[in-house]
């Protein structure tokens, strides 16, 4: 039986299977054995940016410990929560897996402080969006096929991203929003995301020691979540019983996104993928109980962790190291390494010959260079830049 036989086999009717794919814009022939989404994940997993998760923020700048999440942990555990939840409602698994592997690809340095950073400095210039961010480095600005430019990735995995935004005026992308609502697959990885951070910051936090545990008691969710287990193992205190809790609150939400969703898709009588992208309500959710409870969540995550001071300290440094950069390329384009400023169209020929053929389009606006150099950077080599640019003492 080859993959898409075992498609219509298991997968639930509203799922969305390999070959009802919009395909690739430059059209590949099929492979041997792997469906189209099992490729895009692949792809996904072999490119540059999706290795450089590993030294980007997710809230913590910087090497605070050795085991807090970034954002290649966090992808990985968006894509294996999204996994065990397509699984389980018969959704495609592969595309779920692919579209939560590459939803962070265009995340810049720092978190959203490096993202603030440069929408700011792109205000006039296009603007930074960070889903948009991802969508060119997987057309364009991943260089690793002769055939064709970026990661050739499949029509649903460009219109992931594109849902993800909420930059959704921008004419260029309309077609991908034209198909109609995101299929659930798309809707489900946007659930894990938000369940995978809610969790995990609170996890962080209290292991980085922004805050007790007496201090998130005040949280509904969390007390309502550690109750039972308090009750079931009294001795249990500090990491163990703070990873208890965690593993709780993930289970719960959960449970509860998979009722919740199995419960609308009978509400909205959905049979067919066809029914998915009519459906003007989104059917991947949580319960309203778990969204009031999450909502206090994130309240106190606001309120407590992400303007601790320690976060707001190092979220201030990662903006103005980007600002600095970006001022400093701009005003001398010349300093871009030699790959970047060939990209801009009015870069010297010389440059431009000294460069490589390159399948990456040329850019009109010099900001737009800028931005995706500084986009495409992780942490550490954004202070290092800074300090090559900027310190006296840093190399050259
Ligand atoms: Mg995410």
């Amino acid at each position: 039986m080859d993959w898409n036989q075992f498609e219509d086999s298991w997968l639930a009717p509203f799922a969305f299977r390999g070959r009802d794919s919009r395909g690739r814009q430059y059209p590949e022939p099929p492979h041997a054995f792997r469906t189209i989404f099992q490729r895009d994940r692949e792809r996904v997993v072999h490119c540059t940016a999706f290795r450089r998760l590993m030294g980007k923020t997710q809230v913590l700048v910087g090497q605070i410990n050795d085991h807090h999440r970034t954002r290649l942990t966090h992808t990985l555990e968006v894509a294996q929560i999204s996994r065990t939840i397509a699984r389980r409602l018969r959704l495609n698994e592969d595309l779920a897996e692919a579209i939560a592997l590459s939803h962070d690809l265009g995340h810049p340095p720092f978190g959203h402080a490096g993202e603030q950073a440069l929408a700011e400095c792109m205000q006039g210039h296009g603007g930074f969006d960070h889903n948009l961010y991802g969508l060119r480095r997987v057309d364009v600005l991943e260089e690793r096929y002769p055939e064709f430019p970026g990661l050739n990735l499949s029509w649903e995995l460009r219109e992931a991203f594109v849902h993800h935004s909420k930059a959704r005026e921008l004419r260029e992308h309309k077609s991908l929003l034209e198909v109609g609502a995101p299929f659930l697959e798309a809707q489900l990885v946007d659930a894990c995301d938000s369940l995978a951070y809610d969790t995990h910051d609170t996890d962080d936090a209290l292991g980085i020691g922004l805050i007790a545990l007496e201090q998130i008691d005040e949280v509904e969710l969390w007390r309502r979540t550690a109750g039972p287990i308090r009750a079931r193992y009294p001795a249990l205190s500090g990491d163990a019983f703070r990873t208890a809790v965690v593993r709780e609150l993930i289970a719960w939400q959960v449970n509860d996104l998979i009722a919740e969703t199995e419960r609308r898709l009978i509400d909205c009588r959905i049979e067919s993928l066809a029914d998915v992208r009519a459906c003007t309500m989104p059917l991947v959710g949580f319960g309203p109980e778990v969204i009031a409870l999450k909502c206090g969540l994130e309240r106190f995550l606001y309120e407590q962790v992400y303007r601790h001071q320690r976060v707001l300290r190092m979220a201030n440094k990662g903006r103005a190291i980007l600002r600095d950069l970006f001022g400093e390329c701009v005003a001398r384009p010349e300093l871009l390494p030699d790959r970047h400023f060939a990209r801009w169209s009015q870069a010297p020929a010389s440059v431009q010959r000294r460069v490589r053929a390159s399948a990456v389009p040329r850019e009109a606006s010099l900001q737009r260079v800028v931005a995706d150099y500084l986009a495409g950077m992780t942490d550490r080599y954004a202070r290092e830049e800074h300090l090559r640019l900027f310190h006296p003492d840093g190399d050259l």
